[in-house]
């Protein structure tokens, strides 16, 4: 299971550069445009913990505690895109088990 004190899973920066871009080339394709400027060059920064907000009705849904994100920045402009990276790094059972519990509070905030 996911143990925070070791997030993420890679245990080299070379490692998990390469997982990540692997992750890139696979599901957005090689070349992936910008949507704002058009460019293709990418930059991969490291996972950002972002925590449940204290006083919103909407808790992080799985048991990190937190969605650990990748920023991926356009080069050119700026814009920053997020990536789960329970979606690149973390086994399935990790991630089928978060989506379980996002369908169930689903379920019970529609009564
Ligand atoms: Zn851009």
């Amino acid at each position: 299971m996911a143990n925070e004190e070791n997030w993420p899973a890679p245990t080299t920066w070379d490692e998990y550069l390469q997982g990540v871009m692997r992750w890139l080339v696979e599901n957005w394709g090689a070349k992936k445009a910008c949507p704002y400027c058009g460019s293709t060059e990418w930059q991969i920064g490291a996972v950002r913990r972002f925590p449940p907000a204290a006083n919103w009705p909407v808790e992080n849904d799985h048991e990190l505690g937190f969605i650990p994100a990748i920023p991926v920045t356009s080069y050119r402009c700026g814009q920053i895109v997020f990536i789960n990276a329970l979606w690149i790094f973390e086994p399935q059972e990790v991630r089928m088990f978060a989506e379980e519990q996002a369908r169930a509070e689903q379920l019970q905030s529609e009564g």
